[in-house]
């Protein structure tokens, strides 16, 4: 709280009393400092690579560039790191476009089955390099509903690609959709990876968080991914849910109300 003390006095009396004002500034705080938390973190995510970058672009010039077979590696680090770099500032693109509740949908008719069909088309390499099964089910009667494709593409693909990073060779992903509470859409992706631990849990949504940092770095996480898909379920005033047990597996699900063709609010 912010204090502002008027003093009341009168002419004869002095001071006969006081008008306290409270400001609750404790709101615009948390914002102002996520928000230069928020910076620092893109900023130090973006000078690592530039770093690495840096570093061995030099070397290259310092005279690795007559050892080929060193040059070679050495060019293969900076293209990495420069793809990592592509896959922040994307990520951070889609944050931007969905991150006020008043993001601008472009909400069009969504056949249910076919969606989940092409996240795991579009996955098919990786789960095959993986020797992972992805299976689908559609509860019976779910066809058509009004959602921004592209949006909820990118948190299948968020909630996908992760079920594929964190589950050991051989495992499994499962892909449903059914009808939830209120008859509010809901979609699950489970998976039989290694779990998250529960003291991590709370915090799995904000941005740049990281069980493993070195791991998910490797990975090539950017510790955006969930962060960015409840962005754009919130923009369909849904709501996004994450389960998870170590060594058995994580349940993300996510609720979306359904909103008639045409419609904008849920
Ligand atoms: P990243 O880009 O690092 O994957 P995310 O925001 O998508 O960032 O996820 C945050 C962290 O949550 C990940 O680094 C990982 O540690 C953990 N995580 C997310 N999904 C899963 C999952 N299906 N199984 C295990 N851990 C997960």
């Amino acid at each position: 709280f912010r204090v502002a003390l008027t003093p009341i006095r009168r002419r004869d009396k002095g001071v006969v009393g006081a008008i306290a004002v409270l400001h609750d500034v404790t709101e615009a705080e948390k914002l102002e400092s996520s928000r230069r938390e928020f910076v620092a973190n893109v900023s130090h995510e973006l000078r690592t690579p530039l770093t690495t970058i840096k570093s061995y672009t030099e070397a290259l010039d310092d005279g690795a560039l007559e050892e080929p077979p060193l040059a070679e590696r050495f060019v293969g680090v900076i293209r990495s790191e420069t793809e990592r770099m592509i896959r922040l500032v994307n990520d951070l693109l889609h944050l931007s476009r969905f991150d006020s509740r008043q993001a601008q949908l472009r909400r069009q008719m969504t056949d249910v089955e076919e969606m989940m069909e092409d996240v795991v088309d579009r996955f098919s390499l990786q789960l095959r390099q993986k020797a992972i099964t992805a299976k689908v089910d559609v509860e019976e009667g779910i066809s058509q509903v009004w959602v921004d494709r592209d949006g909820i593409d990118q948190v299948l693909d968020n909630v996908v690609s992760n079920a594929i990073k964190y589950t050991l060779d051989g495992g499994s992903i499962y892909l449903t959709a059914g009808t939830g509470e209120d008859g509010q859409l809901s979609l699950a992706v489970r998976d039989t990876g290694i779990g998250i631990p529960k003291k991590d849990l709370a915090h799995i949504f904000d941005r740049f968080y990281r069980v493993d940092k070195a791991r998910s770095r490797n990975m090539g996480g950017t510790g955006l991914g969930l962060s960015i898909a409840r962005e754009i379920v919130r923009a369909h005033g849904g709501t996004i849910l994450l389960e998870s047990e170590p060594g058995v597996g994580t349940t993300v699900t996510v609720h979306l109300p359904t909103v008639r063709e045409g419609g904008e609010q849920p």
